[in-house]
């Protein structure tokens, strides 16, 4: 039970500008110090994902060359592109129209002081980025491509950060495009929030959500085998405080939740799919409400997974799990429930029946608890209890479907410890102050209409989903320290005009 490597056997292609103009011994050069930046940033251990250096682009035909491989080769994530020299832009058109993956503007230099002394014509033509990227930038910018731009000398460790980041946000763009959503009955009857246009979401997202009969979900339940219930077990043993009623052989609570999680599990891996939302009010015959599974979805196996048929915070579980894999922190299901008013100690506590995830870290470990659901008329659910561990710069994301397009809502907030022992309270919960204030966080995540299902990720921040909203070219808007009320509601109203007039979204 270990996620798989999102990045593994990946590529980032790095594309340098030149021309022929400079003669064999600048692109020589050129060439040489380019692999000489490529191979410092490999060795930083900050990016996750293997860049490799192409050979350098001096024509059209050439550059047309690079971004049609990129773009048909699966293994290709994102190209960075940068020109060392001055690269004339037309040149890069025909390959700019084609590139179908995400791109990065690296506006760096060989040399991080101009050298004073010595400094000629020669250097300066061989050493001009800060003209080439911007005619590069310009063409970028006329033919109305997304893309993240990254400025600095290549060993400044922001540099490699940033990088680092985009590559993460390209991992998960390649997760939402191969993605197969697995649903287990409809939407939670009446909810509004939690539907969607899913045709659309396959355009935008590349992500698939299609159904599947809870039937099968039962006879995938059925024909479990024992030993993989009891590896299971095993595992919630090694992993969690089992609570000593779920070990009494008497019951059977504990066997029933294990074999549901195996059961989900085995038919998302039979179907190649990699995000899965249920419905309580569409269990046929499963015994429980499934909790500790669905719970261990991006923990244990880097899957998405949202409760009541809501498949859109499925998809941002699935792109979180991935975008965050080997860092500390990870993504789960969440949502607001209750607030603390009280001044000086405002803040606002998210949970879910059962379904939040440890993957975003826990204050003690969790605790394997049955407690009876008022909800659904199942036999008492197996849940994971816990409360998550404080951590500044925490992001909760919601997708909404605004029926011409969707829009994509962050908050950053910091997760702090509860103010007193909740131990009443029979499910995983998270407690946060939301920035810039509760009051108007609240006031402007209700104004843009956010969903109260969010995907909170306590391992990737702000940055990584605003690079992925880039590449998939959706509406992104953002509460943090500096926004305020009013200026919030204006950013809406010229977001929703340019989302209208942008006919590609
Ligand atoms: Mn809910």
């Amino acid at each position: 039970m270990v996620m798989a490597n999102p990045f593994e056997g990946k590529e980032v292609w790095f594309g340098v500008g030149s021309q022929d103009l400079y003669g064999e011994e600048a692109l020589r050069q050129v060439a040489e110090q380019s692999t000489e930046i490529v191979d410092y940033l490999n060795s930083t251990g900050t990016i996750p994902v293997k860049i490799v250096l192409k050979p350098t682009l001096k024509s059209s035909d050439g550059v047309k060359q690079f971004m049609v491989e990129a773009s048909a080769n699966p293994n290709v994530i994102g190209v960075i592109t940068w020109c060392h020299t001055f690269s004339p832009a037309k040149m890069w058109i025909r390959g700019l129209e084609v590139l179908t993956k995400p791109m990065l503007q690296l506006n760096t230099q060989h040399h991080m002081e101009i050298p004073w002394e010595t400094i000629d014509m020669d250097f300066m033509n061989l050493n001009q980025a800060a003209h080439g990227d911007r005619e590069f930038g310009y063409i970028v910018s006329r033919l109305g491509i997304n893309r993240k731009i990254v400025v600095g000398h290549y060993t400044d460790p922001e540099v490699a950060e940033k990088i680092a980041t985009w590559t993460r946000a390209c991992a998960g763009w390649d997760a939402s495009n191969t993605m197969k959503v697995m649903r287990w009955g409809d939407n939670m009857r009446n909810v509004a929030v939690t539907e969607g246009d899913k045709t659309e979401a396959e355009r935008v997202f590349g992500a698939s959500i299609n159904t599947w009969a809870v039937n099968e979900l039962v006879a995938a339940y059925e024909a479990v085998k024992d030993d993989q219930v009891k590896d299971i077990i095993e595992d919630y043993k090694a992993k969690y405080d089992v609570a000593p009623e779920l070990l009494d052989a008497k019951y059977d609570s504990l066997f029933i939740a294990a074999k549901e999680e195996a059961a989900m599990i085995n038919m998302m891996n039979a179907n190649g799919c990699t995000a899965g939302v249920d419905n309580f009010e569409d269990l046929g015959a499963l015994p429980q409400l499934p909790g500790v599974g669905p719970q261990r979805f991006p923990s244990e196996y880097g899957f998405g997974f949202s409760a009541e048929g809501d498949w859109k915070t499925a998809v941002l579980v699935r792109i979180g799990a991935v975008m965050g894999y080997g860092l500390e922190g990870g993504a789960s299901l969440m949502e607001d429930y209750s607030y603390n008013f009280v001044p000086g100690h405002e803040m606002n506590m998210g949970a879910h029946m059962l379904e939040v995830s440890p993957s975003i870290g826990t204050i003690a470990k969790p605790r394997l608890e049955i407690h009876p659901l008022g909800i659904g008329g199942k036999a008492d659910p197996v849940r994971l209890v816990f409360t998550a561990a404080p951590k500044k710069d925490v992001v909760v994301v919601s997708m909404a479907d605004m029926r011409e397009r969707f829009r994509l809502l962050m908050n950053v907030v910091d997760v702090v410890e509860p103010e007193g022992s909740l131990k009443a309270l029979p499910c995983a919960r998270a407690l946060w102050q939301p920035r810039p204030s509760l009051k108007d966080s609240a006031e402007c995540w209700l104004r843009a209409g956010g969903s109260h299902h969010t995907c909170m990720t306590t391992s990737v921040g702000r940055e990584a989903w605003e690079d992925f909203a880039r590449m998939a070219g959706v509406e992104l808007a953002v509460i943090d320290e500096n926004t305020t009320p009013r200026e919030f509601e204006r950013e809406l109203q010229l977001s929703e005009m340019v989302h209208r007039l942008n006919n590609r979204h």
